[in-house]
């Protein structure tokens, strides 16, 4: 019978699904939530306070002083939606963890110039179709240069990757640039991954060869993901990342069995706070 072909693909589903067709199958066909833990928590929330930053303000209005009022806010929202519920419920002190939150924001003053970038758009969701699939994304970031062309900015709030991560990383950010060249027409002059952990950046140009080779890439994973949904044959591949996945009690690989999906999925249905490690955060975040 085979299993559902999802109807879309992402920068991070493409990675997902090279990394372990396992995890991949169980995060994005069976949809059994990934743990929210503090560190994707505070990621997000620290987006959220540079998304507001840079939509909000222009160049000379973005300062330190605004940024802090902008993560005040964020946090009060938090607190008032309860999304921080399941901080409170992990024992996390609040108070580290929003100086935590806020140092990440403020990084972005060290890694650029907040006061010297043209943003022209904030969580940019762009789709378009590839070959039987539809790409989607979401753009943290896009500047237009003063040369008129574009740059690409996507916030990291995990640690900086070694060479091979590196790669990978870089892959997702031109999977935007491809997404602005098939939507609006224009390849971005520049991508740029904004560590602000390590208030770092990695800047790269895509090329017209090397979004070609990114688009032979996605369309030979879509194929596969397509083919291993009829075969109904996702495979573990273990790796170091076994040590964060949270789907080792169904993995034949981790000595777990995928006859528990059923009773894991009702298990872990709507909860999305169990299970986090630190080192995770480095690593896809
Ligand atoms: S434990 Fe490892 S091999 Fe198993 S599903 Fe998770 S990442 Fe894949």
């Amino acid at each position: 019978m085979g299993l559902q072909i999802p109807g879309s693909i992402t920068a991070s589903k493409v990675s997902s699904f090279k990394e372990c067709g396992l995890a991949f199958r169980l995060s994005v066909i069976d949809k059994i939530p990934q743990p929210i833990t503090p560190w994707t928590l505070r990621g997000t929330l620290a987006h959220t306070v540079l998304d507001r930053l840079y939509f909000r303000y222009d160049g000379a209005g973005r300062t330190r002083d605004i940024a802090l009022e902008l993560a005040e806010e964020v946090w009060a929202e938090a607190l008032a939606e309860g999304t921080l519920h399941s901080l409170e419920a992990s024992s996390t002190n609040l108070d580290s963890f929003y100086r935590e939150m806020r140092t990440l924001v403020l990084r972005d003053f060290e890694a650029e110039d907040p006061t010297n970038v043209n943003a022209i758009a904030t969580e940019l969701r762009l789709e378009t179709q590839l070959g039987g699939v539809t790409l989607r994304g979401v753009i943290d970031r896009l500047d237009l240069n003063e040369d008129g062309t574009l740059t690409v900015t996507d916030y990291k709030t995990g640690k900086l990757p070694g060479e091979v991560q590196e790669n990978e990383r870089l892959s997702g950010v031109y999977f935007y640039a491809l997404l602005c060249e098939k939507v609006l027409g224009q390849r971005p002059s520049r991508v740029q991954l904004v560590y602000l952990r390590d208030a770092t950046r990695i800047v790269a140009s895509p090329t017209e060869q090397s979004l070609k080779g990114l688009t032979s890439r996605t369309e030979a994973v879509w194929r596969a993901v397509c083919s291993a949904c009829e075969r109904e044959d996702f495979r573990p591949r273990p790796s170091k990342l076994c040590r964060f996945c949270c789907y080792q009690e169904l993995c034949p690989a981790q000595g777990g069995s995928l006859s528990l999906l059923d009773t894991f999925k009702g298990s872990r249905g709507g909860r999305k706070d169990a299970g986090c490690t630190e080192a995770a955060d480095g690593l896809g975040n």
